[in-house]
């Protein structure tokens, strides 16, 4: 962990304009912390409903501030003016540091990151909010990977404190400095770990999930296996925890760690494995993103 002061920070470029792509789950949650925090951001996506969703999420975490008496109405409508939503890459010309948040797939990832970068300039930080996906990966055809590191945030992100920040095998020190700069300014913890398939946490909490899915394979019931969890101090179970995280996710995820570890994390699927959160993507139960996962939801 960097402390204030560490030679990270002392080198900070202070981000005063930011901008997410990817208007989902933790696209929604970055901008609203952002905005919430004052720093404004652009928030793009490729599908209108998308943005739609993403903003409709801000405004209830807004409200919900508004409604416990930490908010006026004037304050929210100023935070919630600090949401730019946008279909195209009109503005990122004059953007300081961009977190890349779209879908789980290393081609996509790819493919967005070459494009967005040739519309940034020559100082804009680039940042993956990637969850399992080697950094050195994605750098590979960037530009200027001095530029790029991870940003990972944790899911619900105006919960969760921690923030990895990826420091890849070209990743500057301004680079890493800007990024934990702009995660203590959204008044996050952020910890610097070097670069490999899922990073730090990641690498603790997948073994978990397969170790949950192997339960599941030999028939055990997942609502008892949540309540156990829970009795032995967790904040939620694993069941319900996937729920949050999303199938897909989970899948794609599992899928880099499954490769980057196969003797620790065959249990999780890849090729030739069928695992029980496998099943639950393959049945279009994602989650609470559909309303459907191991639970049902409103
Ligand atoms: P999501 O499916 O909720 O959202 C992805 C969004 O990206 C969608 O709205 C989609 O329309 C959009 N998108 C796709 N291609 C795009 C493009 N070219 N440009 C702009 N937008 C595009 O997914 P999510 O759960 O928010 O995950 C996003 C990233 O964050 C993934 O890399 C994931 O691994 C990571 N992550 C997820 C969690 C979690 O718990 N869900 C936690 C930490 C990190």
């Amino acid at each position: 962990v960097k402390k204030k002061g560490s030679r990270y920070e002392k080198a900070a470029r202070p981000v005063k304009q930011a901008a997410v792509l990817g208007a989902g789950i933790m696209g929604g949650g970055i901008a609203y912390q952002s905005a919430s925090k004052g720093t404004p951001i652009l928030m793009k996506d490729i599908k209108d409903d998308a943005i739609e969703l993403g903003l409709k999420e801000a405004r209830k975490l807004f409200a919900k501030q508004v409604e416990r008496g930490k908010l006026s109405t004037e304050k929210m409508a100023q935070r919630l003016s600090n949401i730019r939503p946008t279909l195209s890459y009109g503005d990122f010309g004059h953007v300081d540091l961009v977190v890349e948040a779209v879908v789980e797939n290393p081609k996509v990832k790819e493919a967005v990151l070459s494009e967005v970068e040739a519309e940034l300039g020559e100082q804009t930080i680039l940042a993956s909010n990637t969850s399992t996906i080697s950094i050195d990966r994605l750098a590979a055809n960037l530009k200027r990977p001095e530029n790029f590191c991870g940003m990972h945030f944790f899911n619900p992100v105006h919960r969760m404190p921690l923030v990895e920040v990826i420091r890849g095998e070209k990743t500057s020190d301004a680079a890493v400095a800007a990024t934990v700069a702009y995660a203590r300014a959204m008044g996050k913890t952020p910890i610097v770990v070097n670069d490999c398939p899922g990073f730090l946490v990641n690498r603790v909490l997948f073994p978990y999930f397969g170790g949950f899915s192997l339960l599941m394979g030999q028939g055990a019931d997942f609502a008892r296996v949540d309540k156990v969890m829970e009795k032995f101090g967790w904040p939620m179970g694993p069941a319900y925890l996937l729920d949050v995280v999303g199938m897909d996710t989970a899948v794609h995820a599992g899928e880099v760690m499954a490769k980057g570890f196969p003797e620790r994390m065959g249990s999780l699927g890849g090729e030739g494995q069928s695992s029980a959160i496998q099943l639950m993507y393959e049945n279009d139960r994602l989650g609470q993103k559909n309303a459907k996962g191991f639970y049902a939801y409103e």
